[in-house]
Formats: C-alpha cells, sequence, structure tokens
C-alpha cells in the first residue's frame, strides 16, 4: 500500500524519514541515519514494504544528438571548455549534466585555443553531437552557435554587443568571444 501523504512536496536535502523507520527508496538516500530527498518531488511511504521514496513530477530530460542547449562555461583549457548543461530545447533542466565542447574536432572550427572563444561563466549555445566518456559533447560550430551571455572579465559588468566584440557596459572593456548570432544584449550603435 502506497500512501501519497497528501501530495506532500519535498526539495533536495529534506528530511524524510529516519533509518530505523524506512528504507530509502528512490530519490531518496541515508545520510548519518537520517533519510533524505535527493530530488524534488512528491513524497511516497510503503507502509508494508517500510519504504520511502520521492517521485517526481516530470520525467527527466536527456538531451540527445540535435537538441540546442544552452550551458555555462565551468572550465577552459587550450584545448576544450567544460560547461554545465542548463537548458535543452529551451526546456529547463532540474540538473544539469557536463558538457564538453573540443578545439580540433567537428566541435569547433578552426581556432586555436577554446580560451579566446569562451571564458569561465559565460552562456553559451550549442548543438549536442553525442553522448561517450559520461559526458555531452557539444557542437559551437556555425553563426548561431556561441556565447549568448557574457560578463566583463575586469569588473562583472553585463557585456554588450558592438560590432563583431563585445562591450562592457561600466568600464568600456572590449572583449573578444565566438558571438553567437543571438547574442542577448545587443547595444544601439
Ligand atoms: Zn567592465
Amino acid at each position: 500500500m502506497v500512501e501519497k501523504l497528501k501530495r506532500k512536496i519535498v526539495v533536495p536535502g529534506d528530511k524524510i524519514g529516519v533509518i530505523e523507520e524506512y528504507i530509502p527508496h528512490d530519490g531518496a538516500y541515508e545520510h548519518n541515519g537520517e533519510i533524505l530527498s535527493s530530488l524534488a518531488g512528491f513524497l511516497e511511504e510503503d507502509l508494508e514494504k517500510h519504504t520511502v521514496s520521492v517521485k517526481t513530477v516530470r520525467r527527466i530530460l536527456l538531451p540527445k544528438p540535435g537538441d540546442i542547449v544552452y550551458a555555462v562555461v565551468v572550465s577552459t583549457s587550450e584545448k576544450n571548455a567544460l560547461v554545465a548543461i542548463i537548458s535543452v530545447n529551451n526546456k529547463l533542466l532540474n540538473n544539469c549534466f557536463s558538457g564538453l565542447i573540443q578545439v580540433g574536432s567537428s566541435s569547433m572550427y578552426s581556432m586555436k585555443s577554446i580560451r579566446s572563444a569562451v571564458k569561465p561563466g559565460d552562456i553559451v549555445k550549442c548543438e549536442v553531437l553525442g553522448y561517450n566518456n559520461y559526458i555531452y559533447h557539444l557542437k559551437m560550430y556555425g553563426s548561431e552557435f556561441g556565447v549568448v551571455y557574457a560578463l566583463c572579465t575586469k569588473c562583472g559588468g553585463v557585456l554588450v554587443k558592438s560590432g563583431k566584440e563585445l562591450k562592457c557596459q561600466i568600464c568600456n572593456n572590449v572583449e573578444k568571444r565566438k558571438i553567437a548570432s543571438d547574442y542577448s544584449v545587443v547595444g544601439l550603435g
């Protein structure tokens, strides 16, 4: 018998029971004798099996090849950028997936270093190429792909697209990126 507990909603980290009372099931885990939720969703307990679980409202959305994603750049090296995918086909994700943009592969064109294309903290628009080695491989080749939102590396001000460059509204610092055609903040002049 599964009790719906009047559709009680819990979020990740919420205490939903103790280990003497329940066995943690889907969406639940034990930490120092307490059972915590690992998901946002509805709490369910099974009184016969003594289990407690959290059911998500929505199915987990997994990026697939050809999907358009937005991602935050986490770190960069000469040859690749590690990103956290935050949306798939304009649907915001509950949990992030890791992605990789590589130079010298089909994901980037003839750019020598990815550091000249993106910076940590930038939001980029990419297409999903595929998944292997526990990471999504992303394509940033093509005018529609690249940075859509970036902050000034000197002062943190929002960078505004001005021609082929980005200019800080606060300190007038000019920065280069691989700018997507639909960069979010465009200057008037
Ligand atoms: Zn600035």
